[in-house]
């Protein structure tokens, strides 16, 4: 069934049963790297917080959970852009950290996300992503817990946005228009 967010109509792309087989798929992984570990998960708010509830219930590891958001503005005093890291409350230091995030798309957030966070001095730090477009990587990336492949399309659902809309939506849906820069208007 089609689903309308704005002005943007969205097709159901990854079914449920699917999204569930390779949440566990990166739970069993995540479980057996850090078998003798006590990781510090970080969830990258606003998208992750589906798939990190759904990971989280699946985690037979001990963890620590802390939710960070990482804001990219235009100063206004100043030219370029600032970026800001927020809501880091635990201190990483010597810890091993694994960044959670919903989808990887240029790979840019966290290129700059792991540059400031390795600031921090921690063991180690891993990336676990549901969804990554390869294809639209603008940077190197090394993902070591991966859900789901997909080609470089504008998706929405299980935690991912359309202007504020779609993230409750439990299935995956993809862009119906021949579409490019949907990201522009975001
Ligand atoms: P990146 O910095 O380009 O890798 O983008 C990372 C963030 O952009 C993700 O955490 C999402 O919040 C958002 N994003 C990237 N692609 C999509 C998409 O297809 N739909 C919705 N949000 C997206």
């Amino acid at each position: 069934m089609d689903i309308q967010l704005h002005d943007k109509t969205f097709a159901s792309f990854i079914a449920v049963h699917e999204i569930k087989n390779a949440v566990g798929i990166v739970a069993n992984e995540i479980n057996s790297f850090y078998k003798q570990k006590t990781p510090v998960i970080l969830p990258v708010l606003d998208g992750a917080f589906v798939f990190a509830a759904d990971l989280a219930k699946q985690l037979t590891i001990q963890a620590k959970f802390s939710f960070i958001k990482y804001k990219s503005y235009h100063n206004t005093q100043s030219t370029g852009t600032v970026s800001q890291l927020l809501g880091l409350d635990i201190d990483i230091k010597g810890q091993d950290v694994l960044l959670v995030e919903d989808i990887i798309d240029t790979g840019l957030t966290l290129h700059y996300l792991l540059a400031e966070l390795k600031q921090h001095q921690p063991a180690s730090i891993k990336i676990a992503t549901l969804l990554a477009k390869p294809d639209a990587l603008k940077v190197p990336l090394e993902i070591d817990f991966k859900g789901i492949e997909i080609p470089n399309r504008f998706v929405v659902g299980y935690g991912m946005d359309y202007n504020g809309l779609g993230r409750n939506l439990d299935g995956v849906y993809v862009l119906k228009e021949a579409d490019t820069d949907t990201r522009a208007v975001r």
